[in-house]
């Protein structure tokens, strides 16, 4: 046995590193097992690397439209170089400073690649560590569509993030969160972009009314949108990817696939160690995330629930007080917000109208556009409106709905409203700062028994 330790975890991604450091708080003993990067594919491969090149998306589209705004311009373009270099940088001083946290709080980094043995230990190589407790945090990876394999010009998320060259076209099959990031950036850059998603909405686990809104906003800018059209017959010809979807032949310099992922399991050793996982493939945990191996805990995009990283985070703070032996409280299913961060950006937390339908409860809807406060004319911000689902028993917000600029930001506030119990009688009341976006959930509250200030 090499060394031992109270908690080890296998995987630094925001998952894996909040439980690190929450377990070292707590006075364990702690290693994280990375065979890659301090920070996990979320830092150096998916939301930090997106989100930095749609901030670029955004620069550009303000710079080329200043003008109308008093700001004369010449000779903007896109130095796709320079955005390259500064997205490794982000990721590189993010991941870098997740490194520092884990060095301030004593929490040694492991370097390799992590499995169970069976009596619950970790190996990393020819080492086996003992582990009072291991918290498994090893993230999902991509998959391709049915009878497609990712290579050349087809590619997954991270690759059509770090393309070496701005494309001519690309088609995105997929328009979930990632896809329609990945949409919205490049139609930014002055790329053709085909958007194609088998189920009948873009975005299709958010509210029909908010997909409506990006959808015509997308089609403005000069995205192809084709819904209810699943893709089929790839054909990587070496120069292009041709394809098919709904009785349309399409071809593209690069074809990004953003559909599904699967949990990252392949090196875990999860049977010997009797962890059983459901039939997806995912670890299956209770609400303290302790796996069926009592001393084996599971977060983040391993186990059920939406996989986004702040969901990861919170799960990680759950399991390391859980493994620790400190008072703890499971992490909420229902109040994990969605964020999407194309233009405009998408944001939700709880029902849909349409779940709200479903589940048979006596509801009513609060709605407000975001251009008839007045920062929405302010800030340019006119497109989105927030809209609110509400119980009609105590006035209990179930779900809250907000399209526009901001809406990533601006969704605390409604999850915070919720967590804290809070119905939309008090929301109604609460003063908002003026001339802020955020007035239009003041009135969106007050909508819901129709006496918004500013409803059209
Ligand atoms: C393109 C894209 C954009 C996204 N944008 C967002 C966003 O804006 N907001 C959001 O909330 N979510 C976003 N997500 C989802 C988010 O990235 C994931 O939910 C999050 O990364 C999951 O965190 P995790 O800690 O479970 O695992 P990961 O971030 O996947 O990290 C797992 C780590 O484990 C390591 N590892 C794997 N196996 C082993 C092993 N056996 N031994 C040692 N190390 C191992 C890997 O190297 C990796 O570093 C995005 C996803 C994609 C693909």
């Amino acid at each position: 046995m090499a060394e031992s330790f109270d908690v080890i975890v296998i995987g630094g991604g925001p998952g894996g590193y909040v439980a690190a450091i929450r377990a070292a708080q707590l006075g364990k003993r702690t290693a994280v097992v990375e065979k890659d990067k301090p920070g996990g594919r979320c830092l150096n491969y998916a939301c930090i690397p997106a989100k930095t090149m749609l901030h670029t998306a955004e620069i550009l589209e303000a710079a080329r439209s200043s003008e109308a705004l008093g700001v004369k311009t010449t000779g903007v373009e896109l130095d796709w170089q320079a955005l390259a270099a500064r997205r490794a940088q982000v990721s590189q001083t993010l991941s870098g400073g997740v490194q520092m946290l884990w060095e301030r709080n004593k929490v040694t980094w492991i370097e390799g690649e992590g499995s169970l043995t069976e009596d619950g230990n970790v190996r990393v190589g020819d080492e086996v560590y003992e582990a009072g407790a291991v918290i498994l945090a090893t993230g999902s990876v991509a998959l391709p569509i049915p009878g497609v394999e990712f290579g050349g010009r087809i590619v997954d998320t991270w690759g059509a993030w770090s393309l070496d060259e701005l494309p001519r076209s690309i088609a995105v099959v997929g328009a979930g969160a990632s896809g329609s990031e990945i949409a919205s950036a490049y139609v930014r850059y002055g790329t053709e972009v085909t958007l194609i998603e088998m189920l009948d909405q873009i975005l299709p686990a958010e509210d029909r009314d908010c997909a409506r809104v990006v959808e015509r906003v997308f089609k403005k800018q000069g995205i192809t949108v084709s819904t209810g059209t699943p893709v089929e017959n790839v054909e990587d010809t070496g120069d292009s990817v041709r394809f098919t979807y709904g009785g349309q032949e399409g071809e593209a310099d690069y074809l990004v696939i953003a559909g599904g992922r699967a949990p990252d399991t392949a090196a875990l050793n999860l049977e010997a160690a009797k962890v059983e996982t459901e039939e997806n493939g995912k670890i299956r945990v209770d609400e303290y995330q302790r796996t069926s191996n009592q001393k084996v805990f599971a977060i983040g995009d391993l186990v059920r629930g939406p996989a986004l990283a702040h969901k990861a985070m919170e799960e990680g703070i759950v399991a390391a007080e859980a493994a620790a032996g400190a008072p703890t409280h499971p992490v909420d299913v229902d109040l994990i917000p969605g964020a999407t961060f194309c233009h405009p950006q998408v944001a939700s937390v709880g029902l849909t109208e349409a779940q709200a339908k479903e589940k048979g409860l006596d509801y009513k809807v609060g709605r407000l556009k975001l251009g008839a406060v007045g920062a929405g004319t302010v800030y340019d911000d006119r497109d989105g409106f927030v809209k609110l689902v509400i119980d009609t028993t105590y006035g209990e917000i179930v779900g809250a709905h907000i399209v526009g600029n901001r809406a990533c930001d601006m969704i605390a506030e409604l999850v915070n409203t919720m967590a804290l119990e809070g119905g939309y009688q008090e929301l109604a009341r609460i003063i908002h700062a003026h001339p802020t976006i955020s007035e239009a959930v003041l009135d969106a509250a007050r909508a819901v028994d129709g006496w918004a200030t500013h409803a059209a």
